[in-house]
């Protein structure tokens, strides 16, 4: 064999050897999963708790599938000119955070203080860098701080005052509190402090509470980019009538979300204590990397079996690094929507 032959058949090996012992026992190696990927995908979720059929009026619905058309939209222009998985997200879930339908920035839910406290997170599937955010009050788009918190700093997860002060000294948007409300969650939050004796007593028998709706509605994004990079985010106000700075699974990186190129990218709605409980964003990835599942197998045993067995209420979107796309749900509707390069888009609402 001449030189350069063995050479090269050294470098060949070499590099194998070092690819290989990147991936995981029991993943999926990477060059398999690209091979049938579309060139880039996202979806989207507006929260588990939806307004339910008989109260939704075609005005209503009309302007939630305008904003998710826009959110879908702005991620698609990122990655077709072949931006990051990252920025796709961030632009998405800024539409998201605009829009008065959802429970993330203006339209966020009260806490029983009568003020909104905003939770997110982000996550980048090739590197598992992540940021997280809890309790802002003046950050316009809560995402950015969550980005920020993962590119700027060397945390993961800053709250209350810490987390507004270090959002402004990086220069993101800041608003009168007055800016994120929306009557409907005003009176959301005087009809909750009404009922809150019952609502308390349906909590304790652990049972599904009736006014659903208004307690849910965090928006999320995952993201698959031309380069095969995932990255998930999620943003929320939260549960109304929160108090004691109570955060939820939505700043909390493996509940509400998680992001790894070599299983999906995950952003999760519903009641947050469950997720948080059941590492939930985590274990959709657990269930990939270490049992083999494919991603429905993953997404489906998470939320009709492992939620549903706890009490736990809500759902999730997910994206593996194939395109592959989940959107389960234990609610009666969950706000989702998914596009995939080559023109295919669905928007649904309930089942
Ligand atoms: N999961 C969020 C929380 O518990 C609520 C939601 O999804 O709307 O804070």
């Amino acid at each position: 064999m001449p030189r350069s032959s063995v050479l090269f058949a050294f470098l060949l090996l070499t590099f194998t050897a070092c690819s290989e012992s990147e991936t995981m026992e029991g993943e999926e190696p990477a060059t398999e999963e690209t091979q049938t990927a579309p060139e880039y995908a996202m979806v989207i979720h507006g929260g588990a708790g939806t307004i339910l059929p008989d109260d939704m009026t075609p005005e209503r619905a009309d302007g939630i599938r305008a904003a998710m058309n826009a959110a879908l939209d702005a991620g698609e222009a990122v990655l077709k000119a072949g931006g990051t998985a990252a920025d796709a997200v961030e632009a998405t879930i800024w539409v998201l955070e605009d829009s008065p339908h959802f429970n993330a920035g203006k339209g966020a839910v009260f806490t029983n203080a009568g003020i909104n406290e905003m939770d997110a997170s982000f996550m980048t599937g090739h590197d598992l860098q992540a940021g997280a955010v809890g309790g802002l009050t003046t950050i316009k788009h809560p995402i950015s701080a969550a980005r920020a918190v993962l590119d700027k700093s060397e945390h993961v997860l800053l709250a209350g005052k810490g987390a507004n002060d270090f959002a402004i000294e990086q220069g993101l948007e800041t608003v009168d509190p007055a800016y994120f409300r929306v009557d409907w969650r005003w009176e959301a939050l005087q009809k909750a402090l009404e009922g809150e004796k019952v609502e308390q007593e349906q909590i304790q028998g652990n049972r599904i509470i009736e006014d659903i709706d208004h307690k849910y509605g965090t928006v999320g994004c995952v993201a698959l980019d031309k380069s095969g990079n995932l990255a998930a985010g999620t943003s929320t106000g939260g549960m109304t009538n929160k108090r004691y700075n109570r955060l939820g699974d939505s700043p909390i990186i493996g509940a509400g979300t998680y992001a790894n190129n070599a299983t999906a990218g995950v952003s999760c709605t519903g009641w947050g204590e469950y997720f948080i409980r059941y590492a939930v964003a985590y274990d959709i990835h657990a269930r990939m990397a270490y049992g083999g599942a494919s991603l429905e197998e993953a997404a489906n045993a998470v939320v009709h079996e492992t939620l549903v067995e706890a009490g736990g209420t809500g759902g999730l979107i997910a994206l593996d690094a194939k395109g592959n796309v989940v959107m389960p749900f234990n609610t009666p509707g969950m706000y989702r929507g998914y596009l995939k390069a080559g023109g295919e888009r669905e928007i649904e609402f309930y089942k």
